[in-house]
């Protein structure tokens, strides 16, 4: 049943042995240890992270596309098929391996001392220490530039004061990257939770992301050592290497979720009977099922050749801005498209496709909103900045 979409073009053939394989471990485990809980976690806003993130790091997905440190260390194809793998079952159990691996870990791999990486990256490669990423500020998003946390020096630490907003896994987390405004410019810290003036609360009435953990971070005189702040971040270009890491995992990851929406739909469409014969058999419902399967292969064609530049060390920001843009749009109208095929049963948590849907949107608008990939594309292209 789950290979036919992917069949269409034999994309597995675009694939190695190896990440067959690997695809293979993570949809199982998808299937057994996730599916059946899933729609459950997402009525409740209950999701277990602690818990799942330890099977995470004994499956070795955490951070598993980086080098040593308990790391992996595997192609940035592998990294982006098990992205696509989780997000089949939920984008909001993705998330939470794209924020600890792609930003809180990424952050510290990148930016970090050979001291923090040491310290740091192990443990949170096997879910014992858990990451969040705080960038967000609740006056600025897509202008992250605009941040009103402040970095000052007191003697030889470092004083921490503001707030950040939207943060995935921020009250479960042990430590947070967090970005400030220093004198001269943007800084990053590994700010321990515990760290008195540090508190976490958790946003609730989401109607999307609902098996995610997502909290506001308040940051009241926190005080740190020299030794918590990031050495190599300096500037906006410290936040948004590990934006641009994420973001590659999502352009896999949103076709994990569109697929297990046609494919929940193929099988819905062969037997629900409407006016005396199998749905699957109108001329309508074969017009929706081959334009989104038209548009799922086109976009998993994207994330593999991403993938293959990304491997290569060639890939630009601009390029993953092409994949987020188009297979996060593109899921969502996959989503929306399979909801109408279920008709009523499409609105409830029976079937994946609302929740995708639903979750799609977060999707659409953290890593960048479709309009900022917009613009950083029309940059490439025309040379011109329309930020402003
Ligand atoms: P705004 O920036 O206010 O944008 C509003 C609208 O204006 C959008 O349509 C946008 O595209 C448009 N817009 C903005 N600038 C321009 C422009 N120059 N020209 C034209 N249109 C423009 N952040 C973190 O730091 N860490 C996290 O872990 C994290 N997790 C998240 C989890 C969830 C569930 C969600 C929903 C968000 C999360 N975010 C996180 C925040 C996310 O990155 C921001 O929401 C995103 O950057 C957009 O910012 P904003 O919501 O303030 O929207």
């Amino acid at each position: 049943m789950s290979a036919r979409v992917d069949d269409l073009l034999d994309l597995e053939s675009l694939l190695t042995p190896e990440d067959v394989e690997l695809r293979r471990t993570v949809r199982r485990f998808g299937e057994q240890r996730l599916r059946p809980h899933i729609a459950d976690w997402f009525e409740s806003g209950q999701v277990p992270v602690r818990e799942l993130a330890t099977d995470f790091g004994k499956l070795g997905l955490l951070g598993m596309h980086l080098q040593g440190y308990g790391c992996g260390g595997s192609t940035a194809t592998a990294y982006g098929l098990v992205c696509q793998e989780l997000e089949a079952v939920d984008s909001g159990l993705r998330s939470l391996v794209s924020v600890q691996g792609s930003l809180a870990m990424f952050a510290i791999y990148r930016h970090g001392s050979e001291e923090q990486r040491q310290r740091w990256l192990p443990p949170m490669a096997a879910g014992e220490v858990i990451g969040c990423f705080g960038l967000t500020e609740p006056d600025f998003g897509s202008n992250p530039a605009g941040m009103r946390t402040t970095a000052r020096r007191d003697g030889t630490d470092w004083i921490l004061n503001g707030s950040k907003m939207w943060i995935t896994n921020g009250s479960v987390a042990d430590i947070a990257i967090v970005w400030a405004r220093g004198e001269d410019g943007i800084l990053g810290f590994v700010v321990p939770t515990d760290t008195p003036g540090f508190t976490a609360r958790d946003m609730t009435q989401k109607l999307s992301l609902r098996a995610s953990v997502t909290s506001e971070l308040h940051l009241d005189e926190v005080r740190l050592p020299a030794d918590a702040q990031l050495p190599a971040a300096r500037g906006l270009s410290g936040p948004l290497a590990c934006l641009s890491e994420a973001r590659f995992g999502i352009v896999f990851g949103s076709v994990g979720a569109a697929r297990d929406c046609l494919e929940t739909t193929l099988d819905y469409v062969g037997t629900r009977e409407v006016f005396d014969k199998p749905l699957a058999g109108y001329q309508i419902t074969q017009t929706k099922i081959a334009d989104m399967a038209v548009e799922l292969s086109k976009a998993q064609l994207l994330a593999l050749h991403l993938g293959r530049l990304k491997d290569n060390d060639a890939i630009r920001p601009e390029q993953v801005s092409v994949g987020k843009l188009n297979n996060v749009r593109e899921a969502l109208r996959i989503a929306r498209e399979c909801r109408t095929l279920l008709g009523a049963n499409g609105v409830t948590l029976e079937y994946p496709v609302l929740r995708h849907a639903n979750n799609l949107e977060s999707v659409l608008t953290y890593e960048g909103t479709s309009e900022v990939h917009q613009l950083v594309i029309g940059q490439a292209l025309t040379g011109q900045s329309a930020f402003r």
